[in-house]
């Protein structure tokens, strides 16, 4: 039977994992279950794991020193405490709700955009900008200013990130087949306040008791990563073009994202469809894609990220998002593209 995997293209919303990640994760769910801050020999065996997976991470995003990088629960995490840290911080209108809902909430000041393109005020000293996004891949070179917040959710481990002009960046290990519930906040010069207090963990940066198998998943995602990244890419870019040119003759039909976008990530708005129809029907031959981010697919206002861009409601609302991984063929891509195209016939002439 062939893989499940090859017909699952939602990557962005979330990877399997990777059967070497589950393997260096079970000793730490199995016998070696210490606490990474005991000081006995199995706190000293998690705290040595920690320590092998940080240096990982910082390879892998290319930072200076392992201390550098503090383990979070996730990009959601990262995005929330640079917020909480920084008031002051300007903030893109296409960031992911983590940052997006957060800066509406605390009342942060919002990043001009012309489309897709984003200005940068030069009273705009401390900025939040993504590297790549999540629902239509658009990437943004990170701007010299001040401080900069980047959420590298979608980019790291994908694409080579630039660390240049970056202080904070936030990213998750379940986009890069690792474990869900595992990230990691890079701090270039020293970790902003503690959002959490209860103890003296990463330092004193955040409080928690460490999550060793996540940690252990996420440095064996991110040294797998960095080993496949130019590999996966090129994978990544065939796919998509397997899929666009199966696409190619289809009316009523807008690429989103700009004109740079992560080859990871596919977002297209078909006239005359809902796109959650669309995600229905194809669930139903067996392929998952999705409407838009899974964090909004099950609200019913349109993206706030297509509005930013200026896409129109109705059009946004027939946006569907494909985002590739390795695992994904090109015949799947070719039956996908196939089947998204018969799916949109039979639903206009409904
Ligand atoms: N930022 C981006 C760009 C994302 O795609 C996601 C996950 N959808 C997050 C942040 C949040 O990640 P997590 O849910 O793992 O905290």
């Amino acid at each position: 039977m062939a893989n499940p995997a090859e017909r699952y293209f939602d990557h962005a919303s979330t990877t399997p994992l990777d059967e070497r990640v589950l393997e260096a994760m079970l000793p730490y769910l199995r016998e070696s279950f210490g606490n990474a801050n005991s000081i006995h020999e199995l706190g000293r065996r998690s705290h040595q794991a920690v320590d092998h997976a940080r240096g990982l991470v910082a390879d892998l995003i290319g930072a200076e020193d392992p201390s550098q990088i503090v383990f979070t629960s996730g990009a959601t995490e990262g995005n929330n405490w640079f917020l909480c840290a920084y008031p002051d911080a300007w903030v893109s209108r296409f960031e992911h709700a983590s940052i997006f809902e957060r800066a509406q909430h605390d009342k942060h000041r919002w990043l001009p955009n012309h489309g897709y393109e984003i200005e940068i005020p030069a009273e705009a000293e401390t900025v939040s900008l993504m590297l790549v996004n999540n629902e239509t891949g658009t990437i943004w070179d990170p701007p010299a200013v001040e401080i900069l917040h980047t959420d590298m959710t979608q980019a790291a481990g994908k694409i080579p990130v630039p660390l240049d002009n970056v202080s904070f960046a936030s990213l998750s290990a379940h986009k890069l087949y690792g474990p869900k519930g595992a990230g990691a906040f890079y701090c270039r010069d020293f970790p902003p306040e503690s959002l959490l207090y209860g103890g003296e963990h990463e330092g004193g940066a955040r409080a928690g008791t460490l999550n060793v198998p996540g940690i252990v998943g996420l440095g064996e995602a991110a040294r797998i990563a960095k080993d496949s990244l130019a590999d996966n890419l090129q994978h990544a870019i065939d796919i998509r073009n397997v899929v666009l040119e199966e696409l190619g003759s289809v009316s009523g039909m807008h690429l989103n994202g700009g004109p740079r976008t992560s080859p990871y990530i596919l977002s297209i708005s078909f006239e005359g469809v809902v796109g959650e129809t669309l995600v229905i029907e194809m669930d139903k031959l067996g392929f998952a894609v999705s409407s838009a981010s899974a964090c909004s697919s099950h609200s019913s206002s349109p993206s706030h990220v297509l509005g930013a861009a200026g896409v129109p409601a109705d059009l946004a609302r027939g946006t569907v998002r494909i985002s590739f991984g390795k695992a994904n063929t090109a015949e799947a891509a070719q039956e996908l593209a196939r089947s998204l195209v018969t799916t949109l016939k039979n639903l206009r002439t409904l």
